[in-house]
């Protein structure tokens, strides 16, 4: 049932025992909301459980509170409310296994499958993290320097640091008044952007693999189960495919096991939510993903031959 903002800080409120979840493969978004609304809850007298049912990037591990998140291994209980961010109930791995209670379900993607029991879905805002600001506003609960790093993190990293085209006067201005809570933007830069020496070094074995087509088009990069298996974080690879001129989309193709390939894509014109929604994923017009079960060399051509017929259809 979708239900208002309103509705949700009311759902909450009533609620003492909270668990919230984002999605997994968790980026700044996901981690970013959800440790926002851990600090603004705990704070105001509930029982907070975070889980994610991944691996928290290395990249992250300067969010106020991140080693409080709990894989989810057996069962919970005692929870009253499971708040789902940044993603369907689907995306949430084990979470849903392990948890069982109402799913309040707060989200940007017009992706959403829209199965939680009470779901706010906003695809004009930029990042969960607007979202988390706006019920924070709505259930009166101030704002301190660890809620304001967590939501400006969240914020910034959906909207590519104000360059996507999601970034509206309300992101910006959301973001400027979580400096006025004691955010350091090059603080919170700096911390993304550190690279291992080695996740630098490998970069010609991964440009190595950077092709045009279609005109110049459209760009694929494949990260190899090599290449994976010697570098800390891949996450922005699809930068190098995405700012070359006169590219539409920009896709990373990226080894998860021998039959499993995760596909990343971004773009300039072409929807690719609606292309990654064909192969059973989803996300934003302009930043979407989905897996793929066959193997690299294989979803390389598909996702090619997905992407070449959607542009062709226009
Ligand atoms: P990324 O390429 O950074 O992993 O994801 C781009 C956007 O698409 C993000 O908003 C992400 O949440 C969404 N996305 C990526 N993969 C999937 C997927 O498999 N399913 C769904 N529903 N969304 C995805
Ligand atoms: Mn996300
Ligand atoms: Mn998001």
């Amino acid at each position: 049932m979708e239900i208002t903002i309103n509705d949700a800080a009311k759902k909450i409120s009533q609620n003492k025992n909270i668990a919230i979840a984002p999605h997994v493969n968790p980026d700044g978004d996901g981690l970013g909301s959800t440790l926002g609304l851990y600090h603004a809850l705990v704070k105001s007298g509930h029982n907070v459980k975070i889980f994610v049912d991944d691996d928290i990037p290395n990249a992250f591990r300067f969010l106020p509170g991140w080693e409080n998140f709990i894989r989810p291994e057996e069962q919970v209980d005692g929870i009253d409310l499971l708040i789902v961010l940044d993603a369907e109930p689907e995306r949430i791995g084990r979470v849903t296994e392990v948890i069982k209670a109402p799913i309040l379900n707060l989200d940007h993607h017009r992706s959403n499958t829209k199965t939680a029991n009470f779901l706010y879905l906003a695809p004009e805002r930029a990042a969960t993290g607007e979202i988390i600001y706006l019920l924070l506003d709505n259930m009166q609960i101030e704002l301190d320097t660890n809620i304001a790093i967590c939501l400006y993190t969240a914020i910034a990293t959906d909207c590519g640091f104000f360059k996507y085209s999601n970034t509206s006067s309300f992101t910006m201005q959301t973001a400027a008044k979580m400096l006025d809570y004691g955010v350091e933007p090059n603080r919170i830069s700096e911390a993304l952007e550190q690279k291992k020496f080695t996740d630098v070094k490998i970069l010609p074995a991964v440009i190595d693999t950077l092709t045009l087509y279609n005109d110049g088009k459209i760009a694929i990069i494949s990260v190899t189960k090599d290449i994976k298996e010697n570098c800390d974080s891949t996450a922005d690879f699809v930068e190098y495919a995405r700012i070359i001129e006169g590219v539409d989309v920009a896709i990373v193709v990226k080894y998860s096991d021998d039959k499993v390939t995760r596909i990343s894509m971004r773009s300039k014109y072409t929807d690719v939510a609606s292309i990654a929604e064909k192969l059973g994923g989803g996300g934003h017009i302009r930043a979407a993903g989905c897996t793929i079960n066959d193997d690299l060399v294989n979803a390389r051509k598909c996702i090619l031959a997905v992407v070449e017929a959607e542009m062709a259809a226009k």
